[in-house]
């Protein structure tokens, strides 16, 4: 047995939006190509002129370098399979075609738009009547010499069933009587998209068909063609629906309206590329083992065609949401302060600030980074804030004991002689000790005069240490004031 070298091709039609339906897609050709040594190859099919989109392929670019799925050949790259825009590729069909015309598995259909029209507006008959199957050769030297136009039509079988196996929905059976003649050629000499699918899948070599499970009742139309060439079916694996969470529990295909369903809208948002790629890789495919954290190199390890579900996969934006908090929990200190440098200085602007110490109190609490502004906003200006913060009944003060409280609080800190965090937290820590109080009853107060608000990142020896000792005492002596007033 000759085991040929696995070949997958992510064939997007470029809308100038990418879908993470068809991200996904793209990842799992990528990850069964790479997964078995394999070569993964980007086509572009463009041949459908009125959806095309000015610079969706740059679109499709840029997400697949983005997402880090990297194609070994493409209009790019080049490859030995090329072109690889199905717009270049359009004067290789039609021989295909007169090929299967020669051996009577294909014909000219001669039939005028009106004729298709008024047929169409026929009652119960959902298609073609194969009025042209049968003409004789002399009705059709006519029709070519006057220079009828004409399309080329595939011969479907009258009867039988049509047999195939799909690796995800495995076997799949339809009545031949149900296939029509389907066009291969238009009028223009140009392909149709299905014959130039079938063509450039067989050209190039590939092996392995992933896409939609919306082309599963498509593929006995492709295998009947692959068999009046007597070319080798591919491995076809199509991929379940992805739905989404309804207000009301119910689901529904996955659109707009359940959240973002592009990759650069999700990135815009604040999810990463890891995240997402990782969370995807998970929609419709299970693991071996209960690992859920995987890195691509470890997707091209694990990756296993069986182990994907032909269950539609719900996309559960809570779920992506927790794998972007996982990655950034992961990364070093250095990393997170770089991505999150623009949140920072949006805030900061060029003020002087000790970046490695607000990350220290962001990393493990930041599930994304355009979140950052809003829950540091207070350390660069105090917002308006209410006495009633002060009361709080866990750390047992209220508006009767927090003045005295941080009005002590305040005198031993400006006693110190050296504003570290070591050193704030020795203060406050002794204070209570001393007046044998809980930490809590002396932080709260702290905090709340430090930050004018109740939640914030970090407590409040790290609030005091980030903001420095002339803003730190000024905030907590305003905050007296206020209490005294
Ligand atoms: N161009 C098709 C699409 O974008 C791909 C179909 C296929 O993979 O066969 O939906």
């Amino acid at each position: 047995m000759v085991i040929k070298t696995v070949r997958t091709r992510y064939a997007p039609s470029p809308t100038g939006f990418m879908h993470v339906g068809n991200l996904r897609t793209a990842l799992y050709e990528y990850l069964i190509a790479k997964s078995q040594g394999g070569t993964f190859v980007l086509r572009i099919e463009d041949t459908d002129r009125e959806r095309y989109v000015e610079g969706a392929v740059d679109v499709i670019y840029n997400t697949l370098r983005t997402a880090g799925i990297i194609h070994d050949e493409g209009p790019d790259k080049g490859g030995d399979f090329g072109p690889y825009v199905q717009s270049e590729r359009k004067d290789m069909y039609l021989p295909y075609a007169e090929q299967l015309v020669n051996e009577g598995k294909a014909y000219r259909c001669f039939c005028s738009k009106e004729r298709l029209e008024k047929l169409s507006e026929g009652s119960d008959f959902g298609g073609y009547d194969r009025h042209c199957r049968d003409l004789s050769q002399q009705e059709i030297d006519e029709k070519l010499s006057a220079g009828t136009p004409y399309v080329i039509r595939q011969k479907m079988p009258l009867d039988g069933k049509t047999t195939f196996k799909d690796a995800v929905f495995g076997e799949i059976t339809v009545d031949n009587s149900e296939l029509q003649d389907q066009i291969l050629i238009k009028t223009d000499g140009y392909p149709t998209y299905n014959f130039a699918n079938v063509i450039d899948d067989h050209t190039m070599g590939i092996t392995h068909v992933v896409r939609g499970s919306e082309y599963l009742s498509s593929t006995p139309k492709y295998n009947l063609l692959y068999d009046a060439f007597g070319w080798e079916i591919p491995t076809y694996v199509h991929l379940p629906l992805i739905m989404g969470k309804n207000e009301d529990g119910s689901v529904s295909k996955l659109s707009k309206r359940h959240g973002s369903t592009g990759f650069e809208d999700l990135v815009k948002e604040g999810y990463l590329p890891e995240a997402i790629i990782n969370y995807i890789a998970l929609l419709g495919w299970c693991p071996k083992d209960n690992q859920e954290v995987f890195s691509m190199k470890e997707l091209e390890q694990s990756f296993f065609i069986e182990g994907i579900s032909k269950s539609p996969a719900v996309f559960d934006y809570d779920k992506l949401l927790w794998f972007n908090a996982e990655y950034i929990k992961a990364m070093s200190d250095e990393q997170f302060t770089e991505h999150a440098m623009p949140y920072y200085k949006e805030v900061f602007g060029d003020s002087e600030v000790d970046f490695s110490k607000l990350t220290g109190i962001l990393k493990q609490r930041t599930e994304k980074f355009i979140d950052i502004p809003e829950k540091i906003r207070f350390f660069a200006e105090i917002p308006e804030y209410d006495t009633d913060l002060f009361i709080n009944k866990k750390s047992k003060t209220n508006l009767e004991n927090s003045p005295a409280l941080l009005k002590e609080a305040y005198e031993r800190l400006k006693a110190l002689r050296e504003w570290t965090a070591d050193a704030i937290h020795d203060c406050l820590i002794n204070m209570a000790l001393e007046k044998e109080l809980k930490n809590g009853t002396v932080m709260w107060g702290v905090r709340i005069a430090a930050a004018g608000q109740k939640v914030t990142p970090g407590g409040a020896i790290e609030i005091l240490d980030i903001l420095g000792r002339d803003e730190a005492l000024k905030r907590l002596e305003a905050g007296l004031a206020k209490l005294n007033a």
